[in-house]
């Protein structure tokens, strides 16, 4: 049974051919204003841990150099240094003479996958991830596992991204649920936004998306969660695969062209960077937090106050996390950060099941402060550094939720609508 089940669940390898949509001498402009001052190394997770130069900005942009000249063929070890890159574009920020990385290390794993087709076994895993649908079915298997009680011989498991993906299969829901459809508001006003809600995130975050749902109801905003809407592409993208991430974006644009909506709302900082990055729509792409922040603060509702400690996880897809903002506004409530504020939890989208032992270490560095904090809640507004958080807490055995901040907030609404 669960054989069959598996193989309806994975379905027909689709097949479709990719290629970069970026060229080597596109890739060489931008690597060469790269003048490898070294600034942005102290700024790099994977350098902090490795302390290799080819596992830093300046290495890789180094060997992306040589690939794009041809200089350098495709092997193991320089797949390996462009693969342990955690996306999270830390350097960027920091480099004075504004090299775009993050359109660097797309295009130099686009190159590779060109040439080599990319790994057939990763890009189906990339493919099932970013299906909802098939997420949702995913749900059950695993639900299924569990009561089997198969789940505990994960540690029988010999691959590690495997035993990481059966440990993350404990947060999807007991049954799957996409939450599609119209919701309508009980105090309509005549206002319709679209709520973007991801793929792993539609199954992982079903709490914060009914919660998103009270809230912008009772805001007198009609939602709608497309039937047809796809991944926002950045697992594809950041993979090497920007044909199949301009596909999903294809499929979310006519999405957005064929609704009425004033407004796209996303949940989750990595989707919203995504959107707003590569989306070619004509609609306001919004976070929610900032969408809530944004309303005259009049017609939003009071809120409870609340006894309890909070640390503040700003995502590396965020650019400006306003979730300190929103929280403010609930009274009692004491907020935190960590200190080194940048630096990358390890979750970076698939990267966590990419690559598990750096993941891990990367998570392991938060665990000293997640401790000392004594916080009651983890606040963090990712879906994927959410899914590392709460393998960290349930690792270090700690009583501490982890919440979007919208979810805190709309728990304590004054009164239910
Ligand atoms: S990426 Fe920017 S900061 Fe890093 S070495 Fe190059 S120029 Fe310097
Ligand atoms: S994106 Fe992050 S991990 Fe990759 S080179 Fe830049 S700082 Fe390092």
């Amino acid at each position: 049974m669960i054989v069959s089940r598996l193989t309806a669940i994975i379905g027909p390898d689709s097949s479709i051919p990719t290629h970069p949509t970026v060229t080597p001498e596109q890739l060489l402009k931008e690597a060469d204003r790269c003048v490898k001052c070294g600034l942005c190394l102290p700024h790099c997770p994977t350098y902090l841990v490795l302390e290799n130069e080819a596992d830093s900005p300046r290495g890789r942009i180094s060997l992306i150099q040589a690939l794009a000249r041809g200089e350098l063929r495709k092997d193991p070890s320089l797949e390996n240094h462009l693969s342990r890159c955690l996306s999270c574009r830390a350097c960027e920020s920091v480099c004075p003479s504004g090299v775009r990385y993050g359109e660097l290390i797309d295009g130099g794993r686009a190159l590779i996958n060109k040439e080599h087709h990319g790994s057939p076994l990763w890009r189906r895993l990339f493919d099932q991830l970013s299906d909802r649908n098939r997420l949702a079915r995913w749900s059950s298997l695993h639900n299924l596992l569990r009561r089997l009680g198969l789940t505990r011989l994960a540690s029988l498991v010999p691959s590690e991204t495997l035993r990481r993906l059966i440990a993350f299969g404990r947060y999807l829901p007991s049954k799957g649920n996409t939450l599609v459809g119209l919701h309508a508001s009980k105090q309509p006003t005549g206002r319709l936004v679209q709520l973007f809600t991801g793929c792993v995130g539609s199954q992982t975050e079903q709490t914060l998306i009914m919660q998103a749902l009270s809230l912008l109801t009772r805001l007198g905003y009609a939602v709608e969660i497309p039937q047809s809407q796809v991944c926002c592409g950045a697992l594809h993208r950041h993979n090497g695969y920007p044909d199949d991430a301009d596909r999903l974006l294809e499929e979310n644009r006519r999405q957005t062209e064929i609704s009425r909506a004033d407004c796209l709302i996303t949940l989750a900082t990595a989707c919203q960077l995504e959107l707003d990055e590569h989306l070619k729509t004509k609609l306001p792409i919004k976070d929610l937090t900032a969408f809530l922040l944004d309303l005259p603060e009049e017609t939003l509702p009071r809120l409870l106050p609340l006894k309890k400690k909070v640390i503040v996880h700003s995502p590396c897809s965020s650019h400006n996390d306003r979730s300190q903002d929103l929280l403010q506004r609930i009274p009692s409530l004491e907020i935190t950060n960590f200190p080194e504020e940048g630096i990358c939890c390890g979750a970076a989208g698939s990267y966590l099941l990419t690559q598990p032992k750096l993941s891990a270490a990367l998570g392991e560095w938060k665990t000293a402060y997640l401790r000392a904090s004594q916080a009651d809640i983890l606040i963090t507004s990712n879906t994927g550094c959410a899914l590392q958080f709460r393998q960290l807490i349930r690792q270090m055995d700690l009583e501490m939720e982890v919440m979007h901040p919208v979810e805190l907030f709309a728990q304590q609404l004054e009164t239910r609508a």
